[in-house]
């Protein structure tokens, strides 16, 4: 079909929502990493894994083989209430690049949380529920996932409690508000309300937290409060699974007018978005039935793939959660303050993980001011305001049309706009006044957190 005859904005019919998630792993030769029980070194199966995550939610977290997974009726008609999301024909962007490629981006941020993570929040919240339990725990950094999952919380008559790094409570006191609209209690982490809160804060005093500490006290609440679980937002395989419903969705769309993208770019916090873009695609390619080209995007402040390692990790500061294998910089790495571009948890999902180890998969690390300015010049031209984990795939997103309009290809490039930055403007408001700085660790700074990696048999 010609190029003129599609739409700005391609829309599926509620029909055509998926009725499954896909599970990439299915598909992959090197299947990810088991997660390893950080006492004895050992693989954890299902009966590990209760005391801490919901029983359905584990299932889906340690199962390889299933291709489709059927997605929950509950779930499904909650999902028509903000999706299927649109997948836009950035034309605007194009003409304004002057470029020969072809630009889509699958918009996200159609829903009060501003974000995917919503996707991944009902499913967990929905099996939690069906588990008879009273409710969850978590930990938020910028907030998009505590809200989230606050309001599949509300929805589902489930309690939520929140903990917040307190950083973030105390600059983003909307977020916090907005969590507290949909029922969710939300404490400033570290706290005084658990062991190893109380720890950190006698090791640290003053330390305005981090998302790894928020996970250690969540975990510690949810094992210790009969009939809660803790539930994370990404990272995990189950996350990169409810997310699939992304890429299921843009394939969907490109294939009703026959269009098959060249190269396809996510931003990488955890990787639960861009795995989720990218597992139908990463399917074809694994099944040697398409090629493409799927492009990593991390701060250069934060950049697990381009200079972390290949290692097991603990995935929390306090490490009382299971080790994962993944690119890491090390759980006591923490971004440098003047990081304002979100993305910055120190690892990254096992699957992505995996599959960037295998070479099918691309990173690039970017910095953060042009980041902004790459935020800036979408906006201006396609007028939603993107969140700033978001531009990061629209930086690298623009860099290669602006390399197609060098060499005169016509690629079609599609892209992940996670989100919105309704919340992030003291961002803006640091790039606008140019104190944004760029601040990238420095390999002592990275080697002396890798020298902290667990010890893990076969690992050095
Ligand atoms: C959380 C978040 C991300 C990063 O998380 P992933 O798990 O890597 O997808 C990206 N964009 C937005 C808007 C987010 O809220």
């Amino acid at each position: 079909m010609a190029a003129e005859n599609i739409p700005y904005k391609i829309y599926l019919s509620e029909e055509e929502l998926p009725r499954t998630w896909y599970n990439v792993r299915a598909d992959m030769k090197n299947k990810p990493a088991p997660l390893l029980n950080p006492a004895t070194g050992q693989p954890m199966g299902y009966d590990d894994l209760r005391p801490v995550f919901c029983d359905e939610l584990i299932r889906q977290e340690l199962d390889n083989d299933t291709r489709e997974i059927p997605i929950p009726t509950e779930i499904r008609d909650f999902y028509k209430m903000y999706r299927p999301a649109p997948l836009v024909r950035a034309y605007c962007l194009e003409k304004k690049l002057q470029t020969p490629a072809k630009i889509y981006y699958k918009f996200e941020g159609n829903n009060t949380s501003g974000s995917h993570k919503l996707n991944s929040a009902i499913a967990q919240a929905y099996y939690a529920k069906q588990q008879g339990l009273k409710g969850v725990t978590t930990e938020t950094g910028a907030g998009q996932w505590g809200t989230a999952l606050s309001m599949a919380c509300a929805y589902l008559g489930l309690d939520c409690k929140v903990y917040m790094v307190k950083c973030s409570y105390e600059q983003k006191p909307f977020r916090r508000e907005v969590m507290r609209v949909y029922g969710a209690s939300v404490t400033p982490s570290p706290s005084t309300t658990t062991q190893v809160g109380r720890r950190i804060l006698a090791e640290h005093p003053g330390t305005t937290g981090s998302l790894g500490c928020a996970i250690s006290e969540a975990v510690e609440v949810a094992t210790t409060t009969p009939g809660y679980r803790y539930v994370l937002g990404s990272v995990l395989n189950q996350v990169l699974l409810h997310q699939s419903i992304i890429g299921v969705e843009a394939k969907t769309a490109l294939d009703k007018y026959g269009v098959k993208p060249d190269i396809i770019i996510g931003c990488a916090g955890g990787g639960s978005n861009l795995g989720g873009l990218i597992s139908p695609f990463m399917g074809q390619k694994l099944r040697g039935e398409a090629d493409y080209r799927f492009i990593a995007v991390e701060p250069a402040s934060c950049p697990s793939f381009t200079r972390g390692k290949f290692a097991y990790d603990f995935c929390d500061t306090g490490m009382v959660c299971p080790l994962a294998k993944m690119y890491t910089l090390g759980s006591n790495f923490i971004p440098s303050a003047n990081h304002a571009g979100g993305l910055r948890y120190h690892g990254m999902s096992p699957v992505l993980a995996q599959l960037y180890h295998d070479g099918l998969m691309e990173a690039v690390a970017v910095e953060q001011t042009k980041v902004f300015e790459a935020a800036e010049q979408f906006a201006r031209v396609e007028g939603i305001l993107p969140a700033p984990e978001s531009s990061h795939a629209i930086r690298v997103a623009i860099d290669e049309a602006l390399r197609c309009k060098e060499t005169g290809e016509a690629k079609t490039i599609l892209f992940g706009l996670t989100g919105t930055g309704y919340f992030d403007m003291v961002a803006y408001e640091k790039f606008h006044d140019g104190q944004m700085t760029d601040t990238i660790p420095t390999d002592a700074e990275l080697e002396a957190s890798f020298a902290k990696l667990p010890r893990v048999p076969g690992q050095e």
